[in-house]
């Protein structure tokens, strides 16, 4: 499983990194460190389906 941030999408509010700042690192301006592509550790899926969801301006997804 792999997660995705678009490009210029991140406003920064940070609710991403509230679920687990490990798989939603920020950076040192507070946006999303993710990237195009991340892979997802085993059996932190549901963490990232819910860090994904948290996210107010849809800036991340699930990758297929
Ligand atoms: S990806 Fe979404 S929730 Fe995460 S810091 Fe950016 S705007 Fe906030």
């Amino acid at each position: 499983m792999k997660i995705g941030l678009a490009p210029g999408a991140c406003e920064g509010h940070a609710q991403c990194s509230v679920i687990d700042p490990d798989l939603f690192p920020l950076d040192d301006d507070g946006f999303s460190a993710v990237g195009p592509e991340k892979e997802v550790p085993p059996g932190e899926e549901d963490t990232a389906e819910t860090g994904v969801d948290a996210c107010p301006v849809r800036a991340l997804r699930v990758l297929p």
